[in-house]
């Protein structure tokens, strides 16, 4: 399997838009989505400004179907990390080779060009449902961007979790963000990625949406499947678990739902887990491995949310 998906470089500068697919390996969706973006765009000949580029995340662990082999790549990227695999000569753990080659295409791309804009859409799906949302990291520069996707925001997650892709190249200067499609297997995740997608070039100004079809159409989708969910959420407390917690969540519990203090949630080797307080559980663990449980988020009104010095 390649690396690189794809790649598109418009005759005329303009922004690079980097999109990462199966950075878990279980979550291939955003694979195919990228795929037929990136082919529509050629068979189409849509005029395109700037730099597309798709890239596998975790091939290994897409080629066994699982989430990751030894350790979690989104939890990877620390300079400590990027660091160690960069110097070895040795690769001693499945996902090492994986992280020094995402990292290796993703800063040559971003040094060989003059761009307007760096963005890094990392795209994912979730185990639960009502899985559509975007987790953008603290401080995130260009929420307008985020905005036209017209999914719930995701926010303060980074003070539970460390090493995302995202965070990381967010230091770097990228606007970069998870882009959660929906429930793993049940078909939203690729239409939500793809218009996502359109949406997102469209927005940095790659495409005019006067040279794409159903502009209209990708926009009603983003919007209906958020309908009745928040705008904005923020990060309130993570459960994290190890293997040998045997944690398990009670079942049903989907992202955004209404959780009280005091509800009993989950289970694992001691006994009943309960809610610590009020609140929306997020992102209910429903797969065997992962080291977040389950996350409780409130939601908070779009204007305290401040970036980059602007209130929006
Ligand atoms: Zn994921």
């Amino acid at each position: 399997m390649e690396r690189i998906l794809g790649k598109i470089e418009g005759e005329q500068p303009g922004p690079l838009v980097v999109c990462v697919a199966a950075l878990h390996g279980n979550e291939q969706i955003g694979l195919h989505a990228f795929r037929n973006v990136h082919s529509s765009i050629i068979n189409h000949e849509i005029p395109f400004k700037g730099t597309l580029v798709g890239i596998v995340g975790n091939i290994k662990a897409v080629q066994c179907n699982q989430r990751f082999l030894d350790y979690d790549l989104n939890r990877a990227f620390t300079e400590e990390n990027i660091r160690r695999v960069n110097e070895k000569q040795t690769m001693d753990e499945a996902e090492d080779e994986e992280l020094a080659a995402i990292y290796d295409i993703i800063i040559r791309e971003s040094s060989n060009g003059n761009y307007s804009e760096k963005v890094i859409a990392d795209l994912h799906a979730t185990s639960a449902d009502k899985g559509n949302f975007v987790i953008v990291p603290e401080g995130e520069m260009n929420y307008p961007l985020i905005k036209s996707l017209h999914l719930p925001v995701v926010v303060e997650m980074d003070k539970y979790l460390r090493g995302t892709l995202a965070s990381y190249f967010q230091d770097k200067g990228f606007t970069a963000f998870a882009f959660e499609g929906g429930a793993i297997g049940t078909g939203s995740e690729y239409q939500l990625h793809t218009s996502g997608l359109w949406e997102i070039l469209d927005k940095v100004g790659c495409i005019s949406h006067h040279d794409h079809e159903n502009e209209d159409h990708y926009v009603q989708q983003l919007q209906s499947v958020s309908q009745k969910l928040p705008q904005t959420v923020k990060a309130l407390y993570c459960h994290k678990v190890k293997t040998e917690d045997q944690f398990r969540m009670l079942p049903g519990f989907h992202n955004f739902q209404k959780v009280t203090k005091g509800q009993h949630i989950a289970m694992d080797k001691d006994g009943p887990i309960h809610a610590p307080m009020a609140g929306l559980i997020f992102m209910p663990l429903y797969q065997r491995t992962g080291e977040d449980g389950f996350f409780i988020v409130e939601e908070v009104p779009e204007f305290s949310i401040i970036s980059n010095g602007r209130v929006y």
